[in-house]
């Protein structure tokens, strides 16, 4: 990869979306947490209207695409994640269905009350939890769900390592009924929240990631932003190891008043 006339922050980005583009799944999840949040949700018929926001390479929307009815979108800032997601969906037929779209979390192009199901797995931390909930509500119809997964502690209190990491990488981490609140704050009934399992984490997020890291680090053998980059990764599952009784990722859903 040539970075001549790119800044280093670009490059950067490159890096990581070329990391994640090797793995199915960009962030915490399973199949079955999407199905089981999925059945929260009571009134997709095929002529529903749905969106994934900030699908990555699409592992999650497919599962939804195969058990959900309706047309999915999938709208992530990343063209190669697009680019995967799209080849996902005619590996799996489901093309006509299932579609991903270069967009942007915070200026999406849909209509109001246009949407069911707003699906966001592991992404709304970008635009912000609150943010998210309350701009994204717009675009719901009377009734239409929410669906997002989110970094949430699961105590009052927890030691000051994972604090301080947590509030140095998004500070928006709270408690869950601190969430929920928020939630309905944001003019939602709070239908529905639960706790990823941790084979969420381990199984299908950490461990396929020992792979991916190997082959990186000898394709950018000596480029220091590669092994900076993976050395964070591992800091960062080491502290999921070590503090998971204190967080982890929970499923928050709504339905809009
Ligand atoms: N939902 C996927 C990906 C989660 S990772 C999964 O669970 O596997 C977070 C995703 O948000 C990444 O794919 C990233 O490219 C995307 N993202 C980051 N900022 C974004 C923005 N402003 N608009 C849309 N997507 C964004």
């Amino acid at each position: 990869m040539s970075n001549d006339n790119k800044s280093i922050h670009e490059f950067d980005l490159d890096l990581i979306c070329e990391y994640y583009s090797n793995l199915e799944r960009q962030g915490p999840g399973s199949p079955e947490i999407t199905l089981k949040a999925l059945s929260f949700i009571d009134n997709l018929t095929d002529e529903s209207q749905i969106a994934d926001i900030g699908c990555g390479t699409g592992g999650k929307t497919m599962v939804l695409g195969q058990h959900a009815p309706g047309q999915i979108r999938g709208i992530d800032l990343f063209p190669k994640f697009i680019h995967l997601f799209n080849e996902h969906a005619k590996k799996l037929n489901l093309q006509d269905r299932v579609k991903g779209i270069v967009e942007s979390m915070d200026q999406l192009s849909f209509q109001e009350e246009e949407l069911d199901l707003i699906w966001s797995e592991g992404a709304i931390y970008n635009i912000g939890f609150e943010r998210g909930l309350k701009e994204w509500r717009k675009f719901l119809k009377k009734g239409g769900y929410i669906a997002v997964s989110e970094a949430s502690w699961f105590t009052n209190g927890r030691p000051d390592e994972i604090h301080e990491f947590w509030m140095d990488a998004y500070p928006g981490i709270d408690t869950i009924p601190n969430k929920v609140k928020q939630m309905q704050h944001a003019g939602y009934i709070p239908v529905a929240s639960f706790i990823l399992p941790e084979n969420c984490w381990i199984e299908h997020f950490y461990e396929p990631q020992l792979e991916a890291e190997k082959k990186f680090l000898k394709k950018y053998k000596g480029n220091q932003t590669a092994e900076f980059f993976i050395k964070n990764q591992r800091h960062e599952e080491s502290l999921y190891y070590k503090y998971k009784d204190y967080y982890g990722y929970v499923f928050y859903i709504g339905k809009k008043l």
